[in-house]
């Protein structure tokens, strides 16, 4: 599974691999993802669904 995440440090919505990942948290909102982005910045993602992420949707709206 791969999903799209705007990162806040280097502003780009970057294609995020879950091997990029070193915790999932469970949170009111579902799994949360921490992970490293492509800059080396400290980011984390809800995961909706298991397949469309927020930003995707975002996205498309
Ligand atoms: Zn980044």
């Amino acid at each position: 599974m791969l999903f799209t995440h705007h990162c806040t440090a280097c502003d780009k919505v970057q294609l995020i691999f879950p091997s990029l990942g070193h915790a999932v948290a469970e949170t009111p909102e579902g799994p949360e993802l921490a992970f490293t982005c492509w800059c080396g910045a400290e980011q984390r993602h809800v995961l909706v669904d298991g397949s469309a992420s927020r930003d995707e949707v975002q996205l498309i709206a």
